[in-house]
């Protein structure tokens, strides 16, 4: 079974094509989209079915609403911004579901573009409801999934809908997703190195598991490197650690080293008196970190170490900040390790919300090979699951 992508259906001409996107970008407290990547990702499918006179109907969530109607969570500056990208109109439907979308759906032309309201404004979605899945489908001929973030999820626009369509399928960035994810994790071309990052060891230890069963070399950082510090014996002061999680951390590093995994850990690090920008800040071996303080990146020996661990990759796969980069004072750890990826010369793949903020904000994304949309799909695909939405489109892409 594999999954079938929008361009191995024959004729999309006038079809009323039904696409889940995932259209939940950041606003502020003025509707204004600070930014719209998500919306730009979904572009080539977009383009392609208009280019193939399809009528296209797009459904997407946004914030949580939590099965109730909030004009808050409108789509319509989501709406508004893909119509400006894409110079055409783009008519927000009143609703999601009901005889008015019915009636505005059926009164498309080809090339039309309909958004339907948010999908979370009904309990329906979240809760994977067939009569609701019935309804959203309102008398669409062609499914097409490109909302990989969302794919971890079994929500009725996902995976319920896909009984309703004779012909399911998924779009240009499910595509990538999928391509990129095989090259890296199923066929990888080695040494094949991991990168784990970010605040805790909890909700990784799935992810390290699987890794331990594929990868090379896995370089942990950030805040989840100091249970495992602290597993080994180092007193780490009073960075993050997971007291309860010390002997899962130290049966997952056994695991790597049994299957011959290198195993890298930071050698150093900058630690501060306080959770603060304004902290008083120094740079310690984790031997040396000093009582009451608490390491909030990496120290540059460990970026010398991670550097020279990433000379031979040839793949790469990152998920996770060394340290706090949201705060200048502890940018540097993950900024220099953006750099060492993006300059080496591996296939790299970045995923998860916070690595993916910090490629950008080190303006190095044009050099990194792929950057996942999936957050939560991304991190679930390296635990080695299937994930609900892409079982679906497996199962019922060729029947
Ligand atoms: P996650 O969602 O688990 O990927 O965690 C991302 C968050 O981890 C970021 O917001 C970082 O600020 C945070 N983080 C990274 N390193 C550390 C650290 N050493 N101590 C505390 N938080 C950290």
């Amino acid at each position: 079974m594999s999954i079938r992508y929008i361009d191995e259906i024959e004729n999309l001409s006038g079809k009323k094509v039904f696409m889940r996107v995932d259209f939940n970008v950041p606003l502020d407290d003025n509707q204004n989209i600070t930014e719209d990547t998500r919306i730009r990702a979904v572009l080539p499918t977009i383009n392609y079915a208009l280019d193939n006179n399809a009528k296209i109907i797009l459904a997407s969530h946004l914030g949580r609403p939590k099965g109730e109607r909030k004009e808050k969570y409108s789509m319509a500056p989501a709406a508004k911004r893909l119509s400006r990208l894409l110079g055409k109109d783009v008519k927000l439907a009143s609703d999601c579901i009901g005889d008015e979308v019915r009636a505005t759906i059926d009164a498309m032309q080809p090339g039309d573009i309909v958004m339907l309201e948010n999908v979370r404004f009904y309990a329906g979605e979240e809760k994977n409801d067939r009569d609701f899945a019935k309804a959203l489908a309102n008398g669409c001929e062609i499914y097409v999934n490109d909302a990989f973030a969302v794919s971890h999820r079994a929500h009725a626009s996902v995976e319920a809908i896909t009984d309703c369509f004779p012909v399911v399928t998924a779009g240009f960035l499910m595509k990538n997703e999928m391509n990129y994810f095989d090259k890296a994790m199923q066929n990888p071309i080695r040494p094949l190195v991991a990168i784990l990052g970010g605040a805790k060891v909890s909700g990784k230890i799935e992810v390290l598991d699987n890794l331990c069963d594929k990868v090379d070399k896995i370089i942990i950082g950030g805040g989840m490197a100091f249970t495992f510090l602290k597993a080994m014996g180092y007193n780490v002061g009073k960075s993050l650690v997971e007291d309860n999680l010390i002997e899962t951390a130290m049966k997952a590093y056994q695991k790597a080293r049994e299957k011959g995994v290198k195993f890298y850990l930071p050698v150093d690090c900058v630690v501060a008196d306080q959770f603060n920008p304004a902290a008083e800040t120094k740079v310690t071996t984790i031997q040396e970190i000093p009582e009451g303080w608490m390491a909030l990146d990496i120290g540059p020996a460990t970026v010398a170490l991670f550097t020279e661990a990433l000379q031979n990759a040839k793949t790469i796969v990152w998920n996770g900040p060394m340290g706090v980069f949201e705060m200048d004072a502890f940018s540097r750890g993950t900024f220099a390790m953006v750099s060492a990826v993006a300059n080496s010369y591996a296939l790299t793949i970045v995923g998860g919300g916070d690595t993916d903020v910090a490629v950008h904000r080190a303006g190095e994304y044009a050099k990194i090979s792929y950057i996942s949309t999936g957050g939560g799909a991304f991190l679930e695909l390296l635990e080695g699951k299937k994930l609900p939405g892409i079982k679906v489109l497996e199962d019922k892409g060729h029947k």
